[in-house]
């Protein structure tokens, strides 16, 4: 389950709009580096080869690691201490 929202940083109190996770039929990767997200849909049927984007390995921005586990990134402070404090949205 993806989730919408407002999130706060622990570290300097930055409140920042930002999703995370992914959902059924797709994940959500972000830069360790730049915190920018790509969403990739998961394969309809896995064992069909040539179903479902492509899982990205480098931010194509910055050259960094795209991961689909870590926290959205504080725009301030870089921190990735960071809480949910309002959910706008859930989403699959
Ligand atoms: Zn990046
Ligand atoms: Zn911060």
């Amino acid at each position: 389950m993806g989730v919408k929202g407002i999130f706060q940083c622990r570290r300097c109190g930055h409140r920042f709009r930002a999703r995370a996770g992914g959902g059924f039929n797709f994940r959500l990767f972000r830069c360790e580096d730049c915190d920018r997200t790509v969403v990739v849909g998961n394969p309809i049927w896995p064992d069909m080869p040539g179903t479902g984007d492509p899982v990205p390995e480098k931010c194509e921005y910055c050259g960094g690691r795209m991961r689909d586990d870590i926290p959205p990134m504080c725009r301030k402070c870089r921190s990735r201490d960071v809480e949910l404090v309002v959910t706008e949205m859930l989403y699959d």
